[in-house]
């Protein structure tokens, strides 16, 4: 009948809503990414239910049978091992056929890495971009972030444990002025913030261990954060009193003694 994708905690177990618990209550079958954390997961709220697995590799297989589940009258239920499916993890084929065969779809919204570390991390928030994992190997991790550096947006990558030092260092390479947040075991009993250019952040974090998020400046955000308030202030000031911006930018940057480059960048965003 009814295709729900429920969003589930990504640490803290009491983040499960209630509206999630009453939809795997009413689902007949459980279509999870890892069925023995479901099965922990339902156990724990006194659900017994049918779990079938759905996870990256089956996931082509799997969405035919579901969607005939569906066709026959059955709500599934689809979970991922923690925060929102989809989100990279398992689900958007078996969303878009659903949706392609004219099925009904919810979506019962739960805490998701990205939004938790970006609403965390002091970043522009208006206007991001989620690039999920970077490529493993360093040469392609490097083109990929090479290619992100004109990109004035508010920038999130997901990394793993085992590579989040060479992930730093790269973008310690590429974005050496940036300001960067990472947020380790977000929600959970070691929780932790770090905050500064990669390079500071990389020589915190000595053995790295749990899940992380990477939020990095983007472009323009990064040109502005290097400037002190009282710049940005005279500049805005200086303009609205009508001086050319050539003017404005000249004498902002002999009173703060800061560089004409940075200056004329942000101007125009005043
Ligand atoms: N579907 C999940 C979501 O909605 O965020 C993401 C699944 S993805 C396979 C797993 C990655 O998400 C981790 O490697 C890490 O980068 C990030 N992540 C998930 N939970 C996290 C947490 N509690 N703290 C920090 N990062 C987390």
């Amino acid at each position: 009948m009814t295709l729900v994708v429920c969003g589930l905690p990504i640490g803290n177990p009491d983040d499960i809503s209630p509206r999630v618990l009453q939809n795997l209550r009413e689902a007949d079958v459980i279509a999870a990414e890892d069925t023995r954390t479901a099965a922990r997961l339902l156990q724990k709220h006194g659900l017994a239910k049918k779990i079938i697995s759905f996870y990256d590799h089956n996931e082509l297989e799997r969405t035919p049978q579901i969607i005939k589940m569906l066709q026959a009258g059955q709500t599934v239920a689809l979970i991922s091992e923690a925060g929102m499916p989809l989100i990279s993890d398992p689900g958007y084929h078996l969303v878009a056929a659903a949706r392609e065969a004219g099925l009904a779809v919810d979506v019962i919204p739960g805490p998701t890495a990205l939004i938790t570390a970006l609403a965390a991390s002091g970043l522009p928030t208006d206007r991001f971009a989620f690039e999920s994992f970077l490529p493993g190997k360093s040469a392609a991790r490097q083109k990929t972030l090479l290619a992100l550096q004109d990109d004035s947006r508010t920038l999130i990558f997901y990394e793993a444990p085992h590579r989040i030092n060479e992930t730093l260092q790269d973008i310690a390479r590429i974005f050496p002025e940036r300001q960067c947040f990472v947020a380790r075991e977000l929600t959970k009993k070691y929780q932790e913030f770090l905050r500064g250019a990669a390079a500071e952040i990389l020589a915190k974090l000595k053995t790295p261990r749990g899940e992380f998020v990477i939020v990095l400046a983007g472009r323009n955000a990064a040109a502005s954060a290097d400037i002190p308030p009282e710049a940005k202030k005279l500049l805005a000031a200086l303009q609205k009193a009508g001086l050319p911006d050539s003017q404005c930018v000249d004498i902002t940057a002999e009173t703060f003694r800061l560089a004409r480059n940075h200056l004329k960048k942000i101007i125009y965003s005043l």
